[in-house]
């Protein structure tokens, strides 16, 4: 492997970016250093076209957080010179973000007819789909989009018709791969085209390739997705007499394809749980990408009234998320479905980082109740919808860039990325290893990386609510680990005096049965702090709550050891 550096983050620059006429430009929302919220921008002669605009997944030290989007200030600041969005394909840190999107600017959707139907429903349902036009685009199709002239290719990935693309304009063409990876014998028989790409790179010279990152670290080549066949047959046939039931992704088309096949070999009826499996399933069939007889379709409810070897449900929650089918089978808790010794669970999915405790509770949940459990460490049901490192190679030689900026990672997929470029004989000067908020820019002879074009920040969503702030999160961090503690003390200003008693209300912070000792402590001590302050003539009730503050932050922590958040209510009479 290549030794030589690529630049980490080229030094700072002072000032707003400055780009002259005639340069292009790609700005990154989101989607470096952290797989998810992937959302990019072209531009060039001030006109806009977007790649993306996804959500990503909450992490452990992120309490309550439903969700986390780019910050899409920098677009709302220039709704009036964007021409279009791209959407690549239609999984969630690509396409999740659309619904805030839209609420701020109205732009036309590229995307493939398919990924515009499984994208629709989220739309409608926030009332955003009648005034938002959608251009459905197909395989070698281009389309001038602004000051872009983008040709759409077929890719392989784990949903159905994802695209790459290609963005020309008189500076030159970036080429940027989507998420991908190189299968011959896909499901729908749907390959990446890399005959096109080549031609397109011979054509024209690639300026700029962004290519996918995720599976860098992965030596050799992805399997075929096809490949899960074999093991999806086996299961069926090793567990005859049981009932099986497997979690997969909704939007995994072609995994759901192969299992439905494997139950239909067998005359299983097919019962589907969770909203967006039925909901995907029907926008499949309606496609024609799927084809079953309504005859072999049961409803849920119907399960139970019928043997174990003649059922095979496919159920959401692979990823251990908590209030999903899985989780409430495993626990007892779903009304439909509860399984035991003649059940079969296969979880054909892969853990993504992050969610290991969910599905390991998952797991030991369904064993616990007696069933069979299958999952990607106890047998090949998976295969990743990434390119791995031979894959990424043959991207690079096939499109011989100038430039490489390796996208859709964490850090370390970018860099193992990264040094593949120059493992294929990239000059190290010419591929950059950027950060949300760069920018790298283009005139003819040269390109740049400018820091801090665009903000990097988190946006967090919290059920219906955004503008959720780093401070608020680290309250919620330091309430969940150390507890919370209201003190409300009612002054009398004309006296000078305390009314009452000082009320302490705690929660979290100790156990119940020691609670009475502890808050007579800090009562008796913020009481002798503010009746001090008051003897000395304090009446400011901000200065009156540092000193509450102040009071019960040091008892508590003298005679706990632990720093509750205090939350001080002085009552003015
Ligand atoms: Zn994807
Ligand atoms: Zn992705």
């Amino acid at each position: 492997m290549n030794t030589r550096m690529i630049k980490l983050r080229p030094e700072k620059k002072q000032g707003t970016i400055s780009k002259s006429s005639g340069e292009l430009s790609v700005t990154f929302l989101g989607g470096l250093n952290k797989i998810g919220r992937n959302c990019m921008v072209l531009e060039y002669h001030e006109r806009l076209l977007i790649i993306d605009c996804g959500i990503m997944f909450p992490e452990a030290d992120m309490p309550g957080i439903d969700y986390i989007l780019p910050d899409l200030n920098y677009l709302y600041d220039r709704k009036d010179q964007i021409d279009g969005i791209v959407i690549t394909h239609a999984h969630e840190d690509h396409a999740g973000g659309l619904q805030f999107l839209l609420r701020e600017v109205e732009v036309p959707i590229y995307s493939s007819r398919l990924s515009l139907a499984l994208l629709s429903r989220r739309l409608d349902e926030a009332g955003l789909l009648s005034k938002t036009s959608l251009v459905e685009v197909n395989d070698g199709e281009i389309h001038q989009i602004g000051k872009f002239e983008v040709e759409f290719l077929p890719v392989t990935h784990s949903v159905p018709h994802a695209f790459a693309a290609s963005y020309s304009c008189d500076t030159g063409t970036i080429f940027h791969t989507g998420d991908f990876k190189i299968d011959h014998s896909p499901i729908d028989g749907r390959r990446t085209d890399l005959a096109r790409i080549g031609e397109i790179a011979s054509t024209k010279e690639i300026l700029l390739l962004l290519s996918d990152s995720t599976g860098a670290e992965r030596p050799g080549t992805t399997g075929s997705e096809s490949t899960v066949r074999t093991s999806i047959e086996r299961i069926f046939r090793e567990n005859q007499d049981k009932r099986i039931v497997v979690s997969t992704f909704a939007s995994h088309i072609h995994r759901m394809i192969q299992i439905i096949d494997a139950a239909l070999e067998q005359n299983r009826k097919l019962a589907f749980l969770g909203r967006s499996i039925k909901t995907n399933i029907t926008i499949a069939r309606e496609f024609g990408i799927l084809d079953f007889d309504d005859k072999c379709l049961i409803d849920i409810e119907e399960v139970q009234d019928y043997s174990p070897e003649e059922i095979c449900v496919i159920c959401t929650g692979s990823q251990g998320e908590p209030l999903s089918a899985l989780s409430l089978i495993s626990s007892g808790q779903s009304k439909y479905l509860s399984v035991d010794e003649n059940d079969c669970v296969v979880l054909s999915s892969h853990t993504i980082p992050g969610n290991e405790t969910g599905v390991n509770r998952i797991i030991n949940g369904l064993m616990r109740r007696g069933a069979h459990v299958i999952h990607d460490e106890n047998a090949p049901v998976h295969v990743s919808g990434h390119a791995s490192a031979d894959e990424l190679l043959t991207i690079l030689s096939l499109t011989k860039p100038k430039y490489f900026v390796p996208v859709h990672g964490e850090h370390r997929h970018m860099k193992a990325h990264g040094d593949l470029a120059l493992a294929s004989g990239m000059p190290s000067e010419n591929v950059f290893i950027c950060h949300d908020g760069d920018s790298i820019i283009f005139d003819r002879e040269s390109a740049r990386v400018e820091n801090d074009v665009a903000s990097s920040s988190y946006l967090y969503v919290d059920g219906n609510v955004g503008g959720i702030t780093n401070a608020l999160l680290r309250d919620r961090r330091e309430i969940g680990s150390d507890g919370l503690i209201v003190i409300v003390v009612t002054v009398d200003y004309q006296d000078g005096s305390i009314v009452g008693g000082v009320e302490v209300v705690t929660r979290g912070w100790i156990p119940r049965a020691d609670a009475d000792d502890y808050k007579t402590i800090t009562a008796d001590t913020v009481r002798a702090a503010v009746e001090n302050a008051l003897d000395a003539g304090e009446r400011d009730v901000e200065a009156l709550k540092a000193i509450v503050r102040k009071a019960a932050g040091t008892s508590t922590s003298d005679t706990t050891g632990r720093r509750p958040i205090v939350l001080p209510l002085v009552i003015e009479v």
